[in-house]
């Protein structure tokens, strides 16, 4: 039998949205539910699962996640098809959010406007980092949340539209926490480091698989602590806070993505926003 429901987030009095318990529902879906934001599904042992007709990975124990885009307004329609040959359907609409405008002065010119001989290796990062981020691994360290990796005052929220030094820029995809140099940076959740490099925009630069094709990233490090390959536990300390890369002051930009889908990471916390240092 297949039922279809509606969730509009709009319309949620909370930004945490459990399934409602009406039915034997075993299609469960969790998280802000906004634009930007990362959702966790749960179907049950040997599910498969659609999202918008595209099948995801299911974890062995029945969970799977999809991120929606930032400007995201259409539903996402999610299928399940659960190991007693019963399917259930249901489609989300993300909550729309209202994004700032951010004026970034005193960039230095050249991470604004880099020179053409500067183009090509910014190509060659960002192709490096769209490969990472293409993984699809069983792991799912996503599932138990992610801790604020470095205290700090949030200098740069998701989404903002950004005029560097005057120049329209793309949305700021991320978070900005502004911390001395040096600063420790942890790791907000359990995962794998897939790259930990110098960029010429980002700077000192990590990559974190937390599985299923959720990522998060740590931008203009000072230090970079953890290495490729390294399997890191949460808490632990994977860098030092910098000003390297495309920055006017000492800060972490944390980003998080599911596949190439751009999230917000302070949707998914589970611990208190640091206070300011
Ligand atoms: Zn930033």
């Amino acid at each position: 039998m297949m039922r279809r429901r509606e969730f509009v987030g709009a319309c949620l009095a909370t930004p945490l949205l459990l399934r409602p318990a009406f039915g034997a529902s075993r299609l469960v879906v969790k998280g802000a539910l906004e634009q930007g934001s990362l959702a966790i599904g749960h179907a049950g042992r040997g599910a498969t699962v659609t999202v918008d007709g595209q099948q995801v990975r299911v974890s062995p124990g029945g969970a799977f996640a999809f991120g929606f885009p930032y400007d995201q307004l259409k539903p996402v329609s999610v299928e399940a098809r659960f190991a007693d040959g019963k399917t259930d359907s249901a489609s989300f609409t993300p909550t729309a959010r209202q994004y700032d405008i951010q004026r970034v002065d005193g960039l230095p010119q050249s991470t604004v406007t880099p020179p053409p001989e500067i183009l090509e290796r910014i190509k060659r990062e960002g192709a490096e980092i769209f490969e990472g981020r293409t993984r699809d691994t069983a792991g799912d360290d996503f599932l138990s949340g992610f801790d604020w990796p470095a205290p700090g005052r949030e200098s740069g929220v998701f989404g903002s539209q950004r005029i560097d030094n005057g120049v329209p820029m793309a949305p700021h995809f991320g978070v900005d926490m502004a911390a001395p140099t040096g600063t420790p940076i942890h790791a907000p959740a359990d995962g794998v480091v897939t790259i930990s490099a110098d960029h010429y925009l980002n700077g000192g630069f990590i990559l974190m698989d937390h599985g299923q094709g959720v990522s998060t990233s740590f931008l203009h490090q000072s230090k970079r602590i953890a290495q490729a390959g390294d399997v890191v536990r949460r808490g632990q300390v994977i860098g030092l806070v910098g000003q390297t890369g495309r920055a006017t002051g000492p800060h972490l930009h944390w980003a998080m993505n599911w596949f190439q889908v751009k999230l917000d990471p302070s949707r998914s916390t589970k611990t208190p926003k640091p206070k300011p240092l």
